[in-house]
């Protein structure tokens, strides 16, 4: 290389770094430093977009899954808030393995996750659901209690969806913990 090229590839490199830099800033702050998930701000948005599209395309379907670990105070009184923490990535992990699309996965408060399943009918939502609960109860030894929600017509933002899965998920805790509500 002559002094110009080395000039330049200096100024691309310099760049580029800039540029990687960048998204790493932004991935850390969209997403949640414990257990690598999104924080609710990015998800919200990604299912306005997805709500968005279902207004645009007939028949299109989507499901929300809102998960809470079943008796996590008592976990944390026995065990210790730090072991607490290490079971709660350990449960995103279980999660982050199981959907194929990690951008689906948010954490939602303290203890509780939310699962958008686009295009997914509520027999599959269902489905998934259900083997997650497995997965959590096999991996981690602790228990999740699952709602789960379809989209429908009548909906214009996001939250009336969240709310109809936190119900679905206040009907499996009342009906027992450790199982799928819908
Ligand atoms: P339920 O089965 O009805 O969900 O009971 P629960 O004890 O899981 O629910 P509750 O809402 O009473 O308690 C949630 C607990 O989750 C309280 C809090 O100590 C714990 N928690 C929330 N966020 C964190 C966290 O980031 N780390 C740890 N270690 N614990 C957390
Ligand atoms: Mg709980
Ligand atoms: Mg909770």
């Amino acid at each position: 290389f002559d002094n110009k090229e080395i000039a330049f590839l200096s100024i691309l490199f310099n760049f580029a770094s800039t540029l990687i830099g960048n998204i790493h800033l932004y991935e850390w702050a969209i997403r949640d430093a414990l257990t690598d998930c999104y924080g609710i701000s990015f998800f919200n948005r990604t299912m306005d977009e997805i709500i968005r599209d279902c207004e645009r395309v007939p028949n299109m379907t989507f499901c929300l899954c809102m998960l809470d670990i079943d008796n996590f105070k008592k976990y944390n009184d026995t065990h210790g808030h730090s072991a607490g923490d290490k079971m709660l990535v350990k449960v995103a992990r279980v999660l982050l393995d199981d959907i194929r699309d990690a951008d689906a996965i948010a954490r939602y408060g303290g203890e509780e996750f939310l699962i958008m399943l686009p295009e997914s009918t509520l027999e599959k939502a269902l489905f998934t659901a259900e083997r997650i609960r497995q997965k959590v109860a096999q991996d981690t030894g602790t228990t999740i209690s699952l709602g789960v929600a379809t989209y429908d017509q009548d909906m214009t933002k996001n939250e009336q969806l969240i709310n109809k899965a936190d119900e679905a998920l206040y009907r499996a805790k009342t009906n027992g913990k450790n199982r799928v509500e819908h």
